[in-house]
């Protein structure tokens, strides 16, 4: 009991000495009374001050972190990872993603892992489980069919559309045939022809190509690569780079081709024959007269749908190009049609290995426009020969998705996308060392293309 007695006795004595703070002094110094009351209100003034400061300083973080949880929360709503939500926030796509309400577990898990490709967001959206029967994941060749498709005039959502129903075989014919408004209708046709179609055999029940609808001329006659359909033509006064006669060793009497391609023609040739197998160039350059002649002649008996059925319209013949050729078997005279011979089953099977592909194939006639032609082979290149071939697209669709201008630069990937996606690695990468005929006619594609202009 003593000890906080003395304490405080102790404190008394301590507060006494200080004259302001002893009533008695303040009651007769009121000078001193007034200076301590100011004081006192100074310290009430800026105690309040601080307040304010810290009050307006936790309404500050406050409305700035509230909306960012609000935003957390909603992204964590749509069903992303925090780790996903941390690369949102990093990318600054917080508005974009809410905004649009684009989720989809492969976008979640591709931003966690930094493997998403800023640019196609929106088609991460396509790969669900629900699409799984057509679409498990997205590599350089999707986005670049993407970027083809919004070229041709499809929206994102089509384009979004497209990838989370089809098959990537069955989407690329529709870089070859006209811009479809109506995608859903093209969609269920696909769908109605799954039990049939595969990326060898496509038929669809519509109609979605207009042969010499939108037509336009060739961009690069006389280059290697150019392609000639019902869409693109070649002007009356294109003639092929260096022209050659074939001996008629190799081929009718008075046949022509570039001369790249008549050098592989010989050389395939002759491969065929060590083995047993012969076959000559029936066929090869025709000139835009002399197309026309025929078509015109058929014009006279068969009227315009016949005879588009039946021949190409002058400009838009492939034997025009000069890379074409109509081939026929010798020594199989019983055998009537090409398909049946035994030249067939060497040259459809090798023929990309030679540089030259089948460009009507069976199966393919609505992307390409031609009723299957066994016959008909298009000079390429060994290494674009090989790729078209192990693409297993019409060369159509394969000119259309890699080789194609632009119609608007905008719309043209970035530069990896379109390194990824260069047909010279492919074709490099499955080339046969061991063959022969690779390597001899390897060297033709640069031989054209400084031909070429
Ligand atoms: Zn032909």
């Amino acid at each position: 009991m003593s000890m906080p007695r003395k304490k405080k006795r102790k404190r008394r004595r301590w507060r006494l000495t200080l004259p302001s703070h002893n009533p008695e002094y303040l009651k007769t110094h009121p000078e001193a009374a007034q200076k301590k009351k100011k004081r006192h209100r100074r310290r009430w003034r800026l105690t309040w001050k601080a307040w304010l400061l810290l009050g307006s300083a936790c309404a500050l973080a406050l409305a700035l972190i509230l909306p960012i949880m609000a935003e957390n929360s909603k992204l964590k709503g749509l069903g992303y990872s925090s780790a996903a939500i941390k690369e949102i926030r990093k990318d600054k796509l917080t508005k974009t993603i809410l905004d649009s309400k684009w989720y989809s577990e492969y976008l979640s898990d591709s931003l966690a892992d930094q493997s998403v490709n800023l640019s196609y967001l929106q088609l991460y959206t396509a790969v669900t489980p629900a699409h799984k029967d057509v679409i498990t994941s997205l590599d350089a060749t999707d986005f670049l069919l993407y970027s083809r498709l919004i070229d041709r005039g499809y929206t994102a959502d089509q384009a979004v559309r497209l990838f989370g129903s089809l098959h990537r075989w069955e989407i690329t014919p529709l870089l070859v045939f006209d811009y479809q408004a109506n995608d859903q209708a093209y969609i269920d046709d696909c769908v109605s022809h799954r039990d049939t179609n595969s990326q060898d055999h496509f038929e669809l029940s519509g109609t979605y190509y207009t042969y010499y609808g939108n037509t336009e001329a060739v961009s690069d006659p006389g280059s290697i690569d150019m392609l000639v359909n019902k869409t693109w033509s070649l002007d009356s006064s294109y003639t092929p780079p260096q022209l050659t006669d074939i001996s008629t060793r190799y081929a009718a009497a008075g046949r022509q081709l570039a001369s790249t391609a008549a050098d592989a023609f010989v050389t395939w040739s002759d491969a065929g024959a060590a083995v047993g197998v012969t076959f000559y160039a029936a066929s090869a350059y025709r000139d835009y007269a002399s197309q026309e002649s025929v078509y015109n002649s058929y014009l006279k008996t068969l009227g315009q749908a016949a005879t588009d059925a039946a021949s190409a319209r002058p400009g838009y013949s492939e034997h025009q190009s000069g890379y074409a050729v109509d081939i026929a078997a010798t020594n199989e005279d019983d055998t009537p049609e090409y398909k049946d011979t035994r030249a067939y089953q060497w040259t459809s099977t090798n023929s990309m290995d030679y540089g030259w592909i089948l460009r009507y194939p069976d199966g393919k006639q609505q992307i390409t426009g031609y009723e299957f032609e066994s016959w008909h082979y298009r000079y390429l290149g060994v290494e674009l020969a090989q790729a078209v071939a192990a693409s297993h697209l019409t060369y159509d669709e394969f000119w259309c998705l890699y080789l194609k201008g632009w119609d608007d630069p905008a719309n043209q990937p970035s530069q990896d996308i379109l390194t990824a996606t260069d047909y010279r690695k492919e074709a490099s990468a499955s080339a046969s060392p061991s063959s022969s005929a690779s390597s001899a006619a390897s060297a033709s594609p640069a031989a054209s293309a400084s031909a070429a202009g």
